[in-house]
């Protein structure tokens, strides 16, 4: 008896999703042809076959992508990382503590709060050379972001350590790499400053959905980390801005979180999907871990609403198993923080993550496939047609 094999192609070549309509199924060695799967939603399916980023996100929108069956979800959300991004290509990053603990805020997941009894010794600003040997070294091990944190609530009267943090960053940009700080709140005056010493980007985390983060941090509100954010976008730095998952939170501060970064007028460069690592004397030091399938589930949602940002996968790393870390990058994760530690919490090294990629066929990310990399490339051209236009222009005279 003649058997039908039924080959029903899900990505068309010009690689847009086709939503399927019937479903394969394997009645003994017969395969058999079914209608079984009604139409995804025209959300879903709008979000799967974006041509660019929109603004105006609403979150039952949002909602309906992250209720779609994770399986299905997780395949939509590859196929548009796929027309975004360079599948294989994972960026490799490194973050320094440049000033640890004794922190006035209170953070309920931090080590570097000077409320909670961590055990964890507060120091000063470290100086700009030992940083730029740390950010030499990550080039080396294939870095291409060298991020600088310090445990502040704010820049306010910090003049020499942002006379020294530009310093940092003029030299981490003169190594070729790109340079990303996170100091806390900072106004329109201070991110112009830091734009000028040639910073990339400005990590400022607003954590959780705007109803749960009133239960994690009481200290800054909200809408003082967006007025943050909008400082560092209105100089023209890039924005670096995500959450923690397992902060007690549910399902629809996920959507509540990705919302909020989706509206912004323009989406952020990157977005870190953390998970809570639990620290001991924290409120949230007894947290059990987050289940798995809610981070790639976050993961996949992100990179649906936010098709060409950059997508982090931060702190709590180093506790996946490498299949599930790998899920992350099929999903759409594509950067890494590695390195010997990540502010307070263990990381994987660069020899760990290399290994990882070798495996799986995966890279590390080139300079110049980096988002400043093509600014510069784009720059270079824009300047080289300028001056082409004007031979031109000079030769029909
Ligand atoms: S997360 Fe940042 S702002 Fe909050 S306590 Fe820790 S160092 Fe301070």
């Amino acid at each position: 008896m003649a058997q039908r094999l039924l080959l029903r192609p899900l990505v068309s070549s010009s690689s847009s999703l086709l939503v399927p309509t019937r479903e394969t199924a394997r009645s003994f060695s017969t395969v058999v042809d079914i209608p079984v799967i009604k139409p995804t939603s025209s959300v879903f399916q709008d979000a799967v076959q974006a041509s660019g980023p929109r603004t105006n996100w609403t979150r039952e929108e949002i909602a309906e992508v992250y209720n779609t069956p994770l399986m299905e979800l997780t395949y939509a959300s590859a196929s548009v990382h796929r027309r975004f991004h360079k599948p294989g290509a994972i960026q490799m990053c490194t973050l320094m503590n440049i000033k640890t603990g004794g922190c006035s805020e209170d953070c309920s997941y931090c080590a570097q709060s000077s409320r909670y009894n961590t055990g964890l010794k507060a120091t000063k600003m470290v100086n700009v050379e030992s940083v730029l040997e740390a950010a030499r070294i990550a080039k080396e091990n294939g870095s291409t972001r060298f991020c600088m944190g310090a445990a502040w609530r704010d820049m306010r009267g910090r003049k020499t350590n942002l006379k020294n943090i530009k310093e940092m960053v003029k030299g981490v940009r003169e190594l070729g790499m790109e340079a990303c700080v996170t100091l806390g709140m900072i106004d329109a005056e201070q991110a112009k400053e830091l734009k000028e010493s040639g910073l990339t980007a400005y990590n400022h985390n607003v954590d959780t959905s705007r109803e749960h983060y009133p239960s994690v941090i009481t200290t800054r509100t909200y809408d003082e980390r967006l007025a943050t954010i909008k400082n560092v976008s209105e100089a023209g730095i890039h924005v670096c801005t995500g959450g923690i998952l397992g902060l007690g939170e549910k399902p629809k501060d996920h959507i509540g979180l990705i919302h909020t970064v989706a509206t912004l007028p323009t989406h952020p460069e990157s977005f870190p999907v953390n998970a809570l690592v639990p620290i001991k004397g924290t409120p949230l030091g007894d947290r059990k871990p987050i289940a798995f399938d809610a981070i790639l589930r976050t993961i996949a949602t992100a990179r649906l609403v936010l098709p060409s940002t950059i997508i982090r996968l931060a702190a709590g790393r180093n506790t996946m198993e490498e299949e599930k870390q790998v899920l992350c990058f099929m999903a759409g994760a594509n950067a890494v923080f590695t390195g010997e530690k990540m502010l307070t919490t263990e990381c994987n090294g660069w020899d760990e993550d290399r290994e990882m990629f070798e495996r799986w066929g995966l890279r590390a990310m080139a300079p110049h496939e980096t988002m400043q990399g093509k600014q510069e490339q784009e720059a270079i051209a824009g300047t080289v047609g300028e001056a082409e236009q004007k031979i031109e222009a000079a030769a029909s005279l």
